[in-house]
């Protein structure tokens, strides 16, 4: 499985993967994981502000 998170990939993506994050509202952090913050309503924040439940999966 290719990663995502770091290298080339993240040039692809508008302003190379990064922005503010909507949830600690730090700039200039790579908005990489996904988060519903509202039922149905997902955003894209840092690795800090990931669920929980994406770092069961991940592991450590
Ligand atoms: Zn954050």
């Amino acid at each position: 499985m290719a990663t995502t998170t770091r290298g080339r990939v993240l040039w692809d993506q508008p302003n190379r993967g990064r922005g503010t994050c909507p949830v600690c509202n730090r700039t200039g952090i790579k908005l990489l994981y996904e988060r519903v913050v509202d039922h149905d309503v997902t955003k894209q924040v840092c690795k800090n502000c990931r669920s929980k439940k994406q770092l069961k999966k991940q592991g450590t």
